[in-house]
């Protein structure tokens, strides 16, 4: 079984790479060629001939920071960033993802699957760190499941939080877990579900929630467990939290990570607005990654992460959608574009060049490829896994744009879903339905899960 996506006006390879009247071929999880005029050679026998005409066909978006279950609580004018404090949001917000049951974790999964795969993405990574004692254990299985119902790639990152509220952190003792909890059901998610070979659909990192909301030992423990067992860290940092590590540790987060072993090229942390350049050096020094989340830097952040000292040290860039409660749509389509339009509107107060728009493209696919670990995934070419996304620009929208595709997605952006989203070889979402799946019937449980929650 393949595809033959004949006549493409363009193939954006890479950020860097663009080939135009291109054919792709693509045979069972990988690309086989790209060329000129594949068509007119033999084709492997079941090969579907797709006209791809117009179309400008990009390699598939990784997302590298998410907290699906946000989505069922979004758009909520009491829960307004600009009219709260910090500390009366979470004591606002905590309490609702407390109630959340284990149907609603799966339903808000397909929901920001969905919204995810529509507009490119191809691999998802989130950061479930939600665990109400009356949800069960099996959270994270159901979201393996959705992400299998729909053919998208998941990394899971198991998170979690240890810390009482008595101790500091914001946490309510719902869903607080114990250290021995959260290291044991790391092991066996990672036991059951992390698949570290080629074109692997289903990885687990160890992602303990922030410093701020976990004892010493929870970092601790992760570090040993994800070593022994060979894959990626993950937390938050620099997200307002550094004060009150210093108050409490005596140095501020990305010291007091370091000074675990929670740094080094199999980690990355969410955010970093608020590290100083020094900070940011050390995270180069270490290679550890970022995932950069633009749109909560609008809503929640007190500064805009300074993207062109991060390019410039040479830090490892991926880009998130954040939760939808700190960014109240999941669509990396959109961050691609919002990321660039940020660094804009603080360049002249900059030391380094806003990076090309282009570049913002390479984050949010080879960036977040090389975030995850992945070598398989993030640009187009023979041997690499077939994810990619097309979109066909005969359209009005597109006139004046046509000219320079890889800048395309960061400076002008793309508001519609794109036409075709393929993962491991295999189309996924193609003319605006997800085959074989039912969207209204996917669209009304989630609704019910929705309101059996949220009434
Ligand atoms: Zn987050």
């Amino acid at each position: 079984m393949g595809y033959l996506l004949k006549g493409c006006a363009a193939v954006v390879c890479s950020a860097n790479v663009v080939l135009r009247d291109q054919d792709v071929l693509v045979t069972g999880r990988a690309i086989a060629a790209i060329g000129p005029g594949l068509s007119q050679w033999p084709l492997p026998a079941g090969t579907e001939v797709i006209d791809a005409a117009g179309w400008f066909v990009y390699p598939g978006l990784v997302n590298t920071h998410h907290h699906f279950f946000q989505t069922f609580v979004r758009n909520r004018a009491e829960l307004d960033w600009t009219k709260l404090s910090v500390i009366e949001w979470l004591d606002r917000i905590y309490p609702i993802f407390a109630r959340l049951t284990e149907e609603a974790f799966y339903h808000a999964t397909v929901v920001a699957l969905a919204e995810l795969i529509k507009h490119g993405c191809t691999t998802a990574f989130d950061h479930q760190y939600n665990f109400p004692r009356h949800a069960g254990t099996r959270i994270v299985d159901r979201q393996f499941e959705a992400a299998e119902m729909f053919g998208i790639r998941l990394h899971a990152g198991r998170g979690g939080n240890t810390l009482p509220k008595s101790e500091g952190s914001t946490i309510p003792e719902e869903m607080r877990e114990t250290t021995d909890e959260f290291i044991a059901d790391c092991e066996r998610l990672i036991d059951a579900y992390h698949d570290a070979g080629p074109f692997s659909m289903g990885q687990v990192a160890v992602a303990p929630c922030q410093p701020v909301n976990c004892y010493k030992d929870t970092f601790v423990e992760s570090v040993r467990l994800a070593r022994d067992k060979g894959v990626l860290l993950h937390t938050h940092a620099g997200e307002g939290e550094s004060p009150f590590m210093q108050a409490r540790t005596g140095m501020r987060t990305v010291d007091y990570l370091e000074s675990i072993g929670f740094c080094g090229p199999d980690v990355w942390y969410a955010h970093c607005w608020e590290l100083s350049q020094g900070e940011l050096g050390q995270m180069a020094a270490t290679g550890t990654g970022v995932a950069h989340c633009p749109e909560p830097v609008y809503l929640v952040g007190a500064e805009v992460t300074d993207i062109p000292a991060m390019q410039a040290l040479g830090l490892r860039i991926g880009l998130g959608v954040d939760g939808t409660a700190s960014n109240d749509n999941g669509n990396l389509m959109h961050c691609v574009h919002s990321a660039y339009m940020l660094q804009c509107l603080t360049a002249s107060t900059r030391s380094h060049p806003v990076p090309e728009p282009a570049r913002f493209l390479h984050y949010a696919t080879q960036g977040g490829a090389d975030v995850l670990g992945r070598k398989d995934i993030g640009h187009l070419a023979p041997g690499m896994a077939a994810d990619l996304f097309a979109i066909d620009t005969r359209r009005l929208d597109y006139v004046g744009t046509r000219h320079d595709p890889a800048s395309l997605i960061a400076k002008v952006g793309v508001g519609m879903p794109v036409d075709m989203t393929m993962i491991n070889g295999r189309i996924v979402w193609r003319d605006g339905h997800f085959p074989g799946l039912d969207e209204r019937d996917l669209f009304r449980k989630a609704e019910a899960a929705l309101h059996r929650v949220m009434s």
